[in-house]
């Protein structure tokens, strides 16, 4: 888009640095025209559904002000195909719009090192995007592909559903607890903060036999209150029964654990709910592909999310998640 800037005065350095970018995108044979026109022109597979979902990044909320550039080129890529994952789908493309604080071309290497990266795992072609000047502030949009009948959606769950998460919980709240608080920050717990895996696989490995998904980004309460909202029924989670890593063992006990692990944001795991006698199937799957998953809880008629505690009370956390603007 145009600006009242001169594009004399924008200089050569926005389009050296789309030049960088352009040289190192990924190829993908759906791709008829990728960065370098007005627009991409791309090819959807016959039959299948086109699934876009966007997500931006910005410093100091989104990632702490010391995260490296790589990290967070990863971070911003993550996020979205983690979306794309909970949706069933499988990634094909992304685009990517950068404000930059100034056109810092070592910056954009080491920031496409780490996006790159992530997306050449999983075979994702970089397809445009936008560049400009501002705050700095990441916006990615991945695009992928579904067939109808093996969507995930957050209306699908029903009362008598297991509830499932994949992975471990905790790890990055527990990180930024530990950052905030100026202390030592355990690398296994920052590795989690700062590079998270998109559950790609798992979402497609479930696929038929998962009624409802949603991935875990703002806390397991609020992510999962936003199925049961969804869907029009309620939840019980069962809250020690939620998977642990052994470095959040280590340094969370108690309440504190608990909160990391309800409440706590960024982690990017799939929580998914299933018929109670599809246990062997969700777990068959999802050993497959060498993923860990835990039943956590139960979908129940009603409504809202109650945390239990082992001996069955009930559990306030003090906070339902991360809020914008609250
Ligand atoms: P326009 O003024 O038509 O929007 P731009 O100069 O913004 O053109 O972009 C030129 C081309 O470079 C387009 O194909 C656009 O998608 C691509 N592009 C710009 N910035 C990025 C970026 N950060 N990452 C990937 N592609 C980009
Ligand atoms: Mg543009």
């Amino acid at each position: 888009m145009g600006s009242i800037v001169t594009e004399a005065s924008r200089g050569a350095r926005e389009f050296d640095l789309i030049a960088r970018i352009r040289q190192r995108a990924g190829k993908r044979d759906d791709v008829v025209l990728g960065i370098g026109d007005d627009a991409a022109l791309l090819r959807v597979p016959p039959g299948e559904l086109l699934v876009v979902a966007t997500d931006t990044l910005n410093r100091g909320v989104h990632f702490p002000d010391d995260t490296a550039p790589a990290d967070i080129g990863w971070k911003a890529l993550a996020v979205n195909l983690s979306d794309l994952a909970a949706m069933g789908a499988r990634p094909a493309w992304c685009t990517l719009s950068l404000s930059l604080p100034d056109g810092d071309a070592a910056w954009v290497d080491a920031f496409l090192d780490g996006f790159l990266e992530l997306a050449a795992r999983h075979d994702v072609a970089l397809v445009g995007g936008d560049t400009t000047r501002g705050p700095l502030s990441v916006c990615v949009t991945a695009h992928g592909f579904v067939a109808p009948d093996a969507v995930m959606r957050r209306d699908a769950a029903r009362a008598g559903d297991d509830v499932w998460i994949s992975g471990h919980l905790g790890d990055a709240a527990a990180a930024l607890v530990q950052w905030r608080a100026g202390a030592a920050v355990d690398p296994a717990l920052r590795a989690r903060l700062d590079r998270p895996e998109p559950r790609v696989a798992l979402g497609q490995a479930l696929a038929g036999v998962v009624h409802a998904c949603i991935d875990v980004s703002d806390g397991l309460l609020a992510d999962l209150g936003h199925v049961c909202a969804a869907s029009a029924v309620g939840a019980e989670i069962d809250l020690d029964a939620l998977p642990a890593s052994p470095a959040l063992r280590d340094s969370f006990a108690g309440d504190a654990r608990r909160h990391a692990q309800a409440t706590g944001g960024d982690d990017y795991e799939l929580c998914f709910t299933a018929a109670s006698s599809a246990h062997e199937e969700v777990m068959a799957r999802a050993t497959s592909i060498g993923v860990a998953v835990t039943r956590v809880g139960r979908i129940v008629p009603g409504n809202g999310v109650r945390a239990l505690l082992s001996d069955g009370t009930a559990w306030a956390p003090t906070a339902a998640g991360y809020m914008h603007f609250a």
